[in-house]
């Protein structure tokens, strides 16, 4: 007999959330965290988008450590001089509380918290080595040559998946599945923040992304500046193809090269740097979804490849909930039945395709070539800027057509204008 019905590595949002779900259900669960306190070891943006948390914790818009909402939502393209951008503001947003701006530190603590008072045992500062097996079935887990049983492991590892890895039941992450993340918590004044980003109260919340298209050497990079209550994270989410292949290009000069932007330093200025981090970012699509189950395990969340990013958001943490919950129902399932083997765990894959989670992967296959393209990151940051340029400027010429003006604006970037239309055409499709 196990010494656990489920046991689960990592507590970042997809496992907490599934030791919630599974604990509140009677489950005996034990829920394994290698940094001490959960979150000590976690980056995020972030932004958490939507609602999922709700069917773990029903009153978490109350209750949980959310920051701000965000009513105000940003996409801008920066050149060197330049900035293009689209602020989004509405009631609506507000009315819907799409996304609430988190401190992962804070969150991750709650949600660990909430999984221990459901009834799990949240085990912290342990990392866990690698998989336990017994002929062809996972029969628990590893650390420092000691084993603890379970029926079922769940693997919410996140975006370096090293038990996966060394426990052979996927491959070695490529360049293509993930990024490099930076981020930095800068500390500014709640009254400060709320005048710089024009937000008339302190729960309300700017987010916005970045398309860094002035970075030296051409690096393709993504930045976010999102606000919390006192403090502004700010940060890049880098190509690692393009850092790989740039061995000039460090993530730190990344970051320095974005706050020193002429249209982001005034939003940061006077601001401390309180925290430091860099973390990698689950990016590569269907492309990148492992084995989701076998005998006696599953893996969700970063690890599972679930994420979204198209330039305008970036999401995980909504995806890593609603994994996590998704693979707890199915462990719970698989309890009733006394089935752990691939077969009893199937129905993991179909509530993940019948949700946004695989839908969403499955729907916007083939986004990442469109988010890491050139046309997005050099051709319409040099193309706009000249359309805007041509556009607010007068010099005594007569005018020309809006048509005109673009076709010659796609002329000023060094992206060919075939590759343009193409790119702009599956950016339609894909987006
Ligand atoms: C810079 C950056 C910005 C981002 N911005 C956003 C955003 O704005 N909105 C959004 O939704 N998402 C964002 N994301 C993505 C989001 O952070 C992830 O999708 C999300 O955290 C995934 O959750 P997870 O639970 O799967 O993994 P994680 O949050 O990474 O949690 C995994 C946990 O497992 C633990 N762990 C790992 N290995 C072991 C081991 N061997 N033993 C024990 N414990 C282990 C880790 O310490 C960690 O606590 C961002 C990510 C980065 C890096």
């Amino acid at each position: 007999m196990s010494e656990f019905d489920v046991i689960i590595v990592g507590a970042g949002p997809a496992g907490a959330s599934a030791a919630i779900k599974l604990a509140g259900a009677g489950s005996s669960v034990l829920l394994v965290e290698r940094g001490d306190p959960p979150g000590s070891k976690n980056v995020s943006g972030g932004v958490l988008w939507g609602d999922s948390l709700g069917s773990v914790a029903p009153d978490w818009e109350k209750a949980a450590p959310m920051e701000r909402y965000v009513e105000a939502k940003g996409v801008s393209f920066l050149t060197k001089d330049s900035k293009i951008s689209i602020d989004f503001r509405s009631k609506k947003l507000q009315e819907r509380r799409s996304g609430y701006t988190v401190l992962r530190t804070k969150l991750d603590g709650w949600l660990s918290k909430k999984a221990k008072d459901a009834g799990a045992m949240v085990a912290s500062g342990i990392t866990v080595d690698k998989l336990a097996f017994k002929d062809d079935r996972v029969i628990g887990v590893e650390q420092d040559g000691d084993i603890i049983t379970s029926d079922i492991v769940i693997l919410a590892e996140g975006a370096n998946p090293r038990v996966a890895i060394n426990s052979g039941i996927r491959e070695r992450l490529k360049d293509r599945d993930v990024a490099i993340g930076v981020k930095e918590i800068i500390k500014l004044p709640e009254k400060t923040i709320n005048e710089r980003f024009n937000l008339t109260s302190s729960k309300m919340g700017f987010a916005s992304e970045y398309v860094l298209g002035f970075l030296e050497g051409g690096v393709k990079a993504g930045g976010f500046i999102y606000t919390n209550k006192e403090s502004i994270s700010l940060g890049l989410v880098i190509s690692m193809k393009e850092m790989r292949q740039n061995n000039n290009t460090r993530s730190f000069d990344l970051i320095e090269q974005f706050k020193e932007h002429p249209y982001i330093a005034p939003l940061i200025d006077g601001g401390r740097v309180d925290e430091y981090s860099a973390h990698m970012v689950q990016e590569g699509g269907l492309k990148s979804v492992p084995q989701l189950y076998g005998n006696g395990f599953m893996v969700v969340g970063d690890g599972a490849g679930f994420s979204f990013s198209n330039g305008m958001v970036l999401q995980g943490m909504n995806y890593a909930i609603a994994s996590g919950i998704a693979a707890a129902e199915s462990a719970i399932k698989a309890k009733i039945k006394s089935n752990f083997t691939m077969e009893g765990l199937s129905s993991y894959e179909e509530r993940l395709k019948s949700s946004f989670v695989l839908q969403d992967l499955m729907n916007f296959k083939g986004i990442e070539e469109v988010t890491w393209s050139d046309m997005i990151h050099r051709g319409i940051p040099n193309m706009s800027e000249e359309l805007f340029l041509s556009l607010f400027s007068e010099n005594g010429q007569p005018k020309a057509h809006m048509i005109n003006l673009l076709i010659r604006a796609m002329g000023h970037s060094d992206v060919p204008r075939k590759d343009m239309v193409i790119n702009m055409y599956r950016m339609l499709r894909r987006m």
